[in-house]
């Protein structure tokens, strides 16, 4: 890579005459040098240069990460190692050093863990040799304090590293890829036959499908099959003459945001229901409304249960 960085650099040694450069020109002098995202950028940036700072570069965060093609990153690494401006880089190698340093153990790939660990890289830094130090801290985490097997004997931080002393950087730090958060509307029918009320247990639900539960379907937008109501749920919803709405909640399972509508039916004989569940293999049961939350032990339940308390008899 040295020789072709270099060929580009004795080619553009300006900002002025990167800026003067057609594209398919710098684009060529680029090649064997990666993304050509970046070498567009790159021109484009020393444009800007020219036209709004006589070709020099700026020295504060806010003007430089206007440049096209600088993050958060690449702005406070050329502001520290060219300026010696006080500010800490944070990339994956030195998210991983600060995340075992300090016992961070939020997940590092969150938005959160961005700025909190943000905030702990600008307190760890020295302000005196900013460049320097954070030169190091990318270099710690690229060579010591690897991914699998962090060579600590070797750390310059090893005497007050938490995850060494306490033996966690194989759980430190925690990476988890954060779902797509799915939104969802649902109905739950409470069907209630004097103190009695209908939970049952459907081996197909999404959710749930291992306790006794109110009976429950997603409605209007369905984002994908698994989430489809069931043929029980619909069959148990046609029987329904007059439906009561007494209520409405929200619900969140995982990365599933649920708005749930509670609909209530008063039936006269439960034969036509436990008929239904046979019919589709769904287990049913009646249970005293003052044991719906140890029968169903879920938040839900109790959700529900605050609704049914103000119903008429
Ligand atoms: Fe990483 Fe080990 Fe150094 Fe801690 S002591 S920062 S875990 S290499």
């Amino acid at each position: 890579m040295l020789p072709l960085y270099e060929a580009f650099i004795k080619r553009f040694p300006t900002p002025e005459s990167l800026a003067s450069a057609e594209e398919e020109e710098v684009l060529a002098h680029w090649k064997g040098l990666g993304y050509y995202s970046r070498a567009r950028n790159l021109r484009k940036a020393a444009i800007f240069l020219v036209q709004n700072y006589n070709g020099s570069f700026p020295k504060d965060l806010d003007s430089v990460l206007k440049l096209p093609g600088i993050g958060n990153y690449t702005a406070r690494a050329v502001l520290s190692i060219a300026y010696d401006l006080p500010l800490a880089v944070l990339d994956g190698n030195v998210k991983r050093v600060l995340s075992r340093y300090y016992g961070y153990r939020e997940n590092i790939l969150s938005t959160k863990a961005d700025s909190e660990l943000q905030k702990k890289a600008d307190g760890f830094l020295n302000k005196e040799h900013p460049g320097d130090h954070n030169q190091a801290m990318m270099e710690l985490g690229a060579t010591i304090c690897l991914p699998d097997s962090p060579k600590c004997l070797l750390c310059p931080l090893m005497d007050s590293c938490f995850a060494r002393i306490h033996q966690l950087t194989a759980e430190i730090p925690l990476r988890e890829k954060e779902k797509k958060q799915i939104q969802l509307s649902a109905e739950i029918l409470v069907f209630l036959d004097k103190e009695n009320i209908l939970l049952v247990r459907e081996p197909k639900m999404r959710f749930l499908k291992e306790m006794f539960h109110l009976p429950y379907g997603f409605i209007g937008q369905i984002p994908a099959e698994a989430y489809e109501p069931t043929p029980f749920f619909l069959s148990l919803k046609n029987i329904v003459i007059h439906p009561k709405p007494i209520g409405q909640f929200k619900h969140t399972i995982t990365h599933h945001k649920m708005d749930f509508s509670v609909l209530t039916h008063q039936i006269k004989g439960v034969k036509e229901v436990e008929d239904l569940a046979k019919k589709f293999d769904v287990e049913s049961k009646w249970v005293n409304f003052s044991s719906l939350d140890t029968e169903f032990p879920s938040s839900l339940a109790s959700k529900v249960k605050k609704f049914l308390l103000y119903l008429e008899p």
